[in-house]
């Protein structure tokens, strides 16, 4: 067996840590080549202590004269360098393989370009990379003859029901079903949804994740980026791409065939079944998360998603039929809002106020032949327009 070097952008993360726990358990297969942090250095050190990788990188000058100084004091001789630009490198290094994207939000979007454009096989958890750099994504996996495998669980679950050849995929599938818990407010009233605090909105009731997707995930913003996620992973058209709640998070998501077959993935909740199925791909090895148990299973319901509590969701078919660029501006606008919110600077259900309006104040104007410096100003732009929407919504 060849050993598969690995590198972890976002390893101090909620994903980066499953991803190292996943690793732990194979030591014959996977080598720790870098690790990248962008808070906690103390963690990033510690990752390093445990996984001896060749580089580490970190945001500032100041956190790597840090984590370089404990390093060496425990004999390493790990190269810490600084920057976005050494997470381009580290993506594309030569005796890298295989790069795990976890980091959060569009600041992923380079070093995912980078992976792309390096053919390497790239495991892809950072979302919101794929919804704001879209087909120019696409193409630099194309050109670079990367592997794109997904890691989100509903889009894994996907991948998972289909068959290696993806030449079959189009005549294959109907549409595809994602399913989403439904986050903690599910079942409240929507008002009361004024007065949700950042502790109530990132207590998901299945999932345990970074606090930004836990937001998300209760205003199932996230579903909204997981439609157009799949948009790009699976080549779907908008309408082939539905959503149903399913409370129980045990079915991660479904195929539906032309011939009105429906294929499933299950299993229990735990982000080390994706994570392990990205890795070994196409091959299957442990992933240490609990077995289903299924005497003892509750029963698994489903639910339309309310459009009252969740007006966001549909923002994303919205988005998808709109102006090239306006999927970025709808993330962007998010991270903006969620950010505000979890600061306490912005009402919960402003979240959604923001978005709405910058969408509609902002016109993307991205040409058809755009490059990633124009995703990268538009990016700004709609950051602008939903600081200028929040003081606005916020007054
Ligand atoms: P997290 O907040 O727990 O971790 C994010 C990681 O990225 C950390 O290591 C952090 O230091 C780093 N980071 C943050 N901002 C950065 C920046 N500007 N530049 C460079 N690095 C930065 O987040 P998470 O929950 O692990 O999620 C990571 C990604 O995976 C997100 O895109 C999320 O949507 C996706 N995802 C997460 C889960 C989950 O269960 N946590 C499931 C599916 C998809
Ligand atoms: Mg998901």
């Amino acid at each position: 067996m060849t050993i598969q070097r690995l590198a972890i952008l976002g390893s101090t993360g909620s994903i980066g840590c499953s991803t190292l726990d996943v690793v732990d358990r194979h030591p014959e297969r996977y080598r720790v080549v870098g690790l990248s942090a962008y808070h906690r250095t103390g963690q990033l050190i510690e990752q390093c202590l445990r996984h001896r990788p060749l580089v580490a990188v970190v945001p500032t000058e100041a956190a790597a004269a840090e984590v370089r100084s404990a390093l060496r004091e425990a004999g390493l001789a790990t190269a810490v360098r600084s920057g976005a630009e050494a997470l381009c490198e580290l993506a594309a290094r030569d005796d890298v393989d295989s790069v795990m994207a976890a980091i959060v939000g569009a600041a992923g979007l380079r070093p995912c370009l980078a992976a792309a454009r390096a053919g390497k096989r790239l495991l892809l958890a950072n979302k919101e990379a794929l919804v704001v750099g879209g087909a120019l994504f696409v193409a630099a996996v194309e050109q670079g003859g990367a592997t794109l495998l997904p890691i989100d669980s509903e889009h894994s679950a996907i991948f998972q029901c289909l068959p290696e050849d993806r030449s079959s995929w189009a005549r294959r599938i109907d549409h595809i079903v994602l399913t989403a818990s439904g986050g903690p407010f599910r079942s409240a009233d929507p008002a009361t949804l004024d007065a949700v605090t950042p502790a109530q909105a990132v207590a998901h009731p299945n999932w345990v994740m970074g606090r930004k997707i836990s937001v998300d995930s209760a205003t199932m913003m996230n579903k909204a980026l997981e439609v157009i996620e799949a948009r790009w992973l699976f080549d779907l058209a908008p309408e082939q791409i539905r959503v149903v709640i399913h409370p129980q998070s045990i079915i991660h998501s479904m195929v539906v065939c032309r011939d009105g077959s429906v294929l499933a993935q299950l299993g229990t909740p735990d982000m080390k079944v994706p994570i392990a199925y990205g890795l070994a791909y196409p091959e299957r090895i442990e992933s240490g998360a609990p077995r289903l148990d299924f005497p003892t299973l509750q029963p698994l319901t489903f639910e339309p998603p309310d459009p009252r509590r969740f007006p966001g969701l549909q923002l994303a078919w919205d988005a998808l039929r709109a102006a090239p660029g306006t999927t970025a501006v709808l993330n962007a606008a998010n991270e903006v809002a969620v950010e505000a919110f979890l600061a306490g600077a912005l009402r919960y259900t402003a979240i959604h106020r923001v978005i709405a309006t910058t969408l509609e104040t902002l016109v993307p104007g991205l040409a058809p032949d755009h490059d990633l410096d124009d995703l990268l100003d538009l990016d700004a732009r709609a950051r602008a327009a939903a600081n200028a929407a929040l003081k606005e919504v916020a007054r």
